[in-house]
């Protein structure tokens, strides 16, 4: 048994399995990676979860290859609730899962531009625009070539509201805070975490100036609040390639990098992607 352990220690710490998956955390805004177990087809299945297509990997180089030769990475929403089963679906089999509760930190901040808080007809209709081009974005669907899923920071920084946040703007319940607040001081470089393609270029009325990545297989990150943008729609990036400065542009307190990250339309938190 002994001399096992010492292999399997041995194998660990050379890292035979080399591709980098996130972090699992079957939460409210988490991750589940669900090795598709009985799915041996030679293409990928056809993973489907809340209407939205999921993630689906070979599971070659992964802790998971013994299970299925496809493992599902799955975005779990903020508003799912524990006591709800959730079921995704491949190929047409079922694949249920459960998740646990999380409890996130309430956050109240001032916003002096009240219409940032209590927007009018107009600033609605402009919203709800911008809303449906993000999520036509976030919809993005490419298959790359990837060799891996973790990111590095788009930015550097104090971390000034992490992701989940309860929200209340001047005392009044939003929606929670859905991606991770990086100040890196106005003008900072904001690069990109790993490679993408430049799927959607605005100006937001609550994001302000806006970037959103497709990585493929429905992962993107979107970039938000810049004071500058130094691409556009259909750019190629590589991991470290510039996107554009922080700033304060839309609904914010003062100069920082919003950076969400999203799996099958789903915003989850971005440091599950990040390796310490
Ligand atoms: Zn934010």
């Amino acid at each position: 048994m002994r001399f096992v352990s010492l292999v399997f220690s041995l194998i660990f710490s050379i890292n035979i399995f080399a591709f980098e998956l996130p972090e699992e955390s079957r939460v409210p805004g988490g991750i589940a990676l669900i090795p598709l177990i009985g799915l041996n087809t030679e293409a990928a299945p056809s993973a489907w979860y809340r209407s939205n297509r999921v993630m689906v990997l070979s599971s070659q180089d992964t802790v998971y290859a013994q299970q299925s030769p496809w493992l599902a990475v799955i975005g779990i929403p903020l508003s799912a609730k524990a006591t709800d089963e959730q079921l995704m679906k491949a190929n047409g089999q079922r694949f249920p899962f459960r998740i646990q509760d999380k409890a996130y930190k309430e956050q109240r901040l001032t916003v002096t531009n009240k219409r940032h808080v209590n927007p009018n007809k107009q600033d609605l209709e402009r919203y709800k625009r911008e809303k449906d081009e993000m999520v036509a974005a976030f919809k993005s669907w490419s298959s790359p070539a990837i060799n891996g899923l973790d990111f590095v920071l788009p930015a550097s920084g104090r971390f000034s509201s992490p992701f989940g946040l309860k929200r209340f703007f001047n005392d009044q319940p939003r929606n929670p805070h859905s991606g991770l607040d990086i100040a890196g001081g106005q003008g900072g470089d904001i690069s990109a975490p790993s490679a993408g393609k430049v799927v959607a270029v605005g100006e937001y009325f609550f994001n302000g100036n806006t970037v959103i990545l497709d990585h493929g297989f429905g992962l993107t990150t979107m970039y938000c609040h810049m004071s500058k943008i130094d691409v556009k729609i259909g750019d190629q990036l590589n991991t470290g390639d510039r996107i554009g400065a922080i700033g304060k542009t839309g609904r914010v307190t003062g100069p920082h990098l919003h950076w969400s990250v999203s799996l099958n339309n789903t915003r989850v938190d971005p440091l599950l992607f990040v390796k310490n």
